[in-house]
């Protein structure tokens, strides 16, 4: 097999800021091919995350280590999905990203050779809740023309942990008086901070907050769980399936993303690690192109709650294939493995 990669220019439409830092408007991801012995190929997205240790280069820098493994673990045969993702985990333990993308793009590959999506290989069906849409920490009145521009949308998602806290979703509730609100506020509390702010936000009518406090705060985490009205879904917390075992009786519900766990098939285990702790499932995304959203479409069946807009919030997305309708609905693939195909190549126009 042969694995080829190379990086890309990602730009959002707005400055995209959280709790943590304000985020560039423009990203390096990576695109990953993989070619096996019959010439089909496979691909995948790493959306590198600085949060996790990870940039465009270090992905770069791991690909051929990650190749090498990738070669000696398949021995030529890409249905070893489960040895080769053992022996990558073991090879790079971090780096979920990178390895991701070669998960991604194995799956995209066995796919293609049997002739159906990844989905329904795993036998699913092609049913998934529908995906909020996040509107990111700017000023108010660029905050108020984002919820606009996402009228479509019945579920927002808002990046707290602002001093303007309150008076975002006061906005928020003058646009969107009646949808679904949940809210992020990506590590940016204290415990004292968030079982203050909890009731305010039951007020506002929020439906669930993600990861108030540092990730490794699973005390103060469990703490505000106790004296908070709203559950508490965990996400810079959890990582792999290990970890869901950690947060169970700590939060409500993990947050599966792709690019954390480095595998389309630990993802698969982290949401059946949390359903047998009776929690509940997000899957989410970071920014990223049609094809990082694709493969993480194929996992949306098995979840609660989705937030796959990574790709919604683009100015440009280099592939076409599965994701999520302007409205959230979740759009899956019939074409085989992924379906991603390049966007504006011949015979694929827009
Ligand atoms: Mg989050």
């Amino acid at each position: 097999m042969k694995l080829t990669f190379e990086t890309f220019e990602l730009n959002t439409r707005h400055a995209f800021n959280i709790a943590r830092e304000a985020g560039p408007p423009a990203r390096r991801l990576v695109w990953v091919r993989v070619r096996d012995e019959d010439g089909v190929e496979g691909w995948g997205e790493a959306s590198p995350q600085p949060f996790y240790g990870e940039t465009a280069d270090t992905v770069m820098a791991v690909m051929p280590r990650l190749a090498r493994a990738l070669e000696a673990a398949a021995e030529g045969d890409p249905f070893a999905l489960e040895r080769i993702d053992g022996v990558l985990h073991h090879a790079l333990a971090h780096n979920g990203s990178a390895r991701v993308a070669i998960s991604a793009a194995l799956h995209d590959l066995v796919g293609k050779k049997l002739g159906l999506p990844v989905w329904k290989l795993w036998g699913l069906d092609p049913v998934a809740a529908p995906s909020s849409f996040t509107i990111g920490i700017d000023s108010i009145d660029v905050m108020r023309q984002k919820v606009r521009e996402a009228a479509a949308y019945s579920i927002l998602k808002i990046k707290v942990g602002t001093p303007d806290d309150f008076e975002i979703l006061t906005m928020i509730r003058e646009e969107a008086p009646d949808k679904t609100i949940r809210v992020d506020a990506n590590t940016g509390w204290t415990a004292k901070q968030a079982i203050s702010a909890m009731p305010i936000l039951a007020d506002f009518g929020v439906e669930f907050v993600e990861q108030p406090l540092p990730a490794h705060d699973l005390a103060g985490l469990k703490l505000v769980r106790d004296n908070s009205p709203l559950p508490i879904i965990a996400d810079e917390s959890c990582a792999t399936a290990e970890d869901v075992a950690k947060l169970a009786g700590v939060v409500d519900g993990v947050n599966i993303k792709l690019s954390k766990c480095g595998s389309l098939r630990e993802a698969v285990r982290i949401a059946h690690a949390a359903r047998a702790h009776g929690m509940s499932v997000m899957l989410g995304c970071m920014i990223e192109s049609t094809l990082g959203i694709a493969a993480a479409v194929q996992v949306a069946p098995l979840v609660d709650y989705v937030d796959l807009d990574g790709a919604a919030l683009l100015a440009r997305d280099p592939f076409r294939g599965p994701g999520i309708e302007a409205d959230g609905t979740l759009r899956f693939n019939t074409a085989p493995g992924l379906g991603v195909t390049e966007a504006g190549t011949a015979g694929n126009r827009e």
